[in-house]
């Protein structure tokens, strides 16, 4: 892993979260279940999602892949927790240009994702962007078919 070029402090917190990832596990109630896979890499993520007035209440991804995929999905469920999913595509779209070198200078990332935004750094491993960008994709989705089959 390629990890070396990345600041040290952002290293250091990737390595923690992919180490001992938060909401790590299954939830027993939910409300979707989506699994998504990253072929180029192996990664395979189940996320489950429950939704209480509107907002994400639970979040509970489970699976495999590289420190990458799971830093990341152990990032973003710490940040999507209590969100509407209004607000979580926001996050997605500010997480997906963030990571493709698309960053808009006027944004507050730190603001927008939290932890996330310490992969900023995998824009420059184009090998790992679809690594990083895996959870997002998931919630995104996740949270999308909410509004779809209750609108
Ligand atoms: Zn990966």
């Amino acid at each position: 892993m390629a990890l070396s070029k990345l600041d040290n402090l952002y290293r250091q917190m990737i390595l923690e979260h992919a180490n001992q990832p938060h909401h790590h596990g299954t939830l027993a109630h939910l409300d979707h279940e989506l699994e998504l896979r990253n072929p180029t890499c192996g990664d395979v993520l189940d996320l489950q999602v429950a939704l209480k007035d509107g907002k994400i209440s639970d979040i509970a991804f489970s699976g495999s892949g590289c420190t990458i995929s799971q830093a990341s999905a152990s990032m973003m469920c710490d940040e999507v927790r209590g969100k509407t999913p209004a607000e979580v595509e926001k996050m997605v779209m500010a997480f997906s240009d963030m990571v493709t070198g698309k960053k808009d200078e006027k944004a507050d990332y730190d603001e927008l994702l939290g932890d996330a935004s310490v992969l900023e750094g995998v824009a420059q491993f184009p090998a790992r962007i679809k690594c990083a960008t895996l959870a997002w994709k998931a919630i995104y989705q996740a949270v999308n078919k909410e509004g779809e089959e209750h609108d």
